[in-house]
């Protein structure tokens, strides 16, 4: 019998800690682990919104997983297709073609992904921002914008290039407003054609409150600064997009050249194609965060709905809690292998900030 063989899909904060724990577990003698991502890097997403505003740089947020996982096979191929009944995966090859990889233990950990369709005009006039290239190419935008408004001499069409619109108020759509709002206010003593009145940022959200992750405390707090800073805040609205701004269903129209979409969170093409139980587009999984049914598959982070025995609640999709689950479903995986029952995911938050 060959080598065992423990594949992980996604290198993100579930997957490269659990590559991480099992490594340390298991020799290389005893055991292959594998790591497929489509990228060679691991991403930071909580700090995208920094890389937008140019309060870092890209490298800040992305470290190659070769560099923080040396004793793990790292692959740069996009897994197509689990196919748990032959304990195989297919992945496409560098040469384009679809291959096959046997595993004794496979871990889903492919995060999720933005489908910008979801939203009316999103994709054709919204920025998405869910990897670095998107952080990147909103920053170009962004001071282009000002460019266009230090020498555009219509003084409407000026204030439409300094106007940015953030759709969706989690904390993505609330760190990029207040990310754009610094970005822009603290450029402007660099141009002579507008001052900070000809400036609008705007976060529209669909729901009563921003922030529904945090508590109410936390949630205030972050709406009373952002306003303090000049941010304007819609709540309760939906939108469409259009090339010249928002459309609200009210029937306004809020103006800017720059919208910023945050919403539209999708599953994974993966897990769209796997045919195991799901919720909401998420993995549904035992509390040891194996695939229902299925003894040798476990899927952890943001594909999953993985509840938490501490609170005995669905565990939210964070950065904190994919980590975590890494961590959990790597000891599970080497109990299993040592004979010993596994244990359920449990984990006491340590709060938000
Ligand atoms: C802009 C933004 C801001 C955020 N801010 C915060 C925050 O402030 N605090 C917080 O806790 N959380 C935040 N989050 C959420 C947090 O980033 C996620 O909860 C976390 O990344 C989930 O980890 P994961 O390992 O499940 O997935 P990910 O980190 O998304 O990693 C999944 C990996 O799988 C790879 N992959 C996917 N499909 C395939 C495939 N078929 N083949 C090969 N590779 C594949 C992807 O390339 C990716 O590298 C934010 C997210 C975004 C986008």
């Amino acid at each position: 019998m060959g080598l065992m063989r423990i594949i992980i899909v996604g290198g993100g904060f579930a997957g490269v800690r659990c590559a991480r724990v099992l490594r340390k577990r298991l020799t290389e003698e005893a055991c292959e682990i594998v790591l497929f991502d489509r990228e060679n890097s691991m991403v930071y997403y909580p700090l995208l919104a920094e890389v937008a505003g140019a309060t870092i740089g890209p490298d800040s947020v992305a470290t190659p997983l070769r560099q923080l996982l040396p004793q793990v096979r790292c692959r740069t191929e996009e897994v197509r297709r689990i196919d748990h009944a032959a304990s195989e995966l297919e992945y496409e090859g560098y040469d384009g073609r679809l291959r096959r990889m046997g595993f004794d233990h496979a871990v889903i950990a492919c995060g999720s992904s933005v489908n910008l369709d979801l939203v009316p005009g999103m994709s054709d006039h919204a920025f998405p921002l869910k990897s670095v290239g998107d952080a990147m190419a909103l920053r170009f935008h962004v001071m282009e914008q000002l460019e266009k408004a230090e020498v555009c001499d219509d003084p409407e069409r000026r204030r439409w290039y300094l106007s940015f619109v953030v759709v969706g108020g989690g904390f993505s759509g609330v760190e990029i407003a207040g990310e754009l709002n610094d970005l822009v206010r603290a450029s402007i003593r660099f141009y002579s054609s507008f001052t900070a009145r000809d400036v609008t940022v705007t976060l529209v959200h669909a729901r009563d409150q921003i922030l529904p992750e945090v508590s109410p405390t936390l949630r205030e707090f972050a709406r009373r600064k952002m306003e303090q800073a000049g941010i304007h805040i819609i709540l309760n609205t939906r939108v469409v997009a259009t090339a010249d701004g928002v459309g609200l269903v009210d029937g306004r129209m809020i103006g800017g050249a720059t919208i910023v979409c945050t919403i539209g969170t999708t599953a994974a093409q993966l897990v769209r194609w796997l045919d195991a139980p799901k919720e909401k587009d998420r993995l549904v999984t035992d509390p040891d965060m194996r695939l229902r049914g299925i003894a040798n598959v476990w899927a952890v982070g943001d594909c999953a709905v993985i509840v938490n025995a501490y609170d005995r609640n669905p565990a939210p999709t964070t950065g904190q809690f994919a980590e975590r689950q890494g961590r959990q479903v790597a000891e599970n995986i080497h109990r299993v292998l040592q004979g010993q029952p596994t244990r359920p995911f449990s984990y006491k938050s340590l709060g938000t900030l």
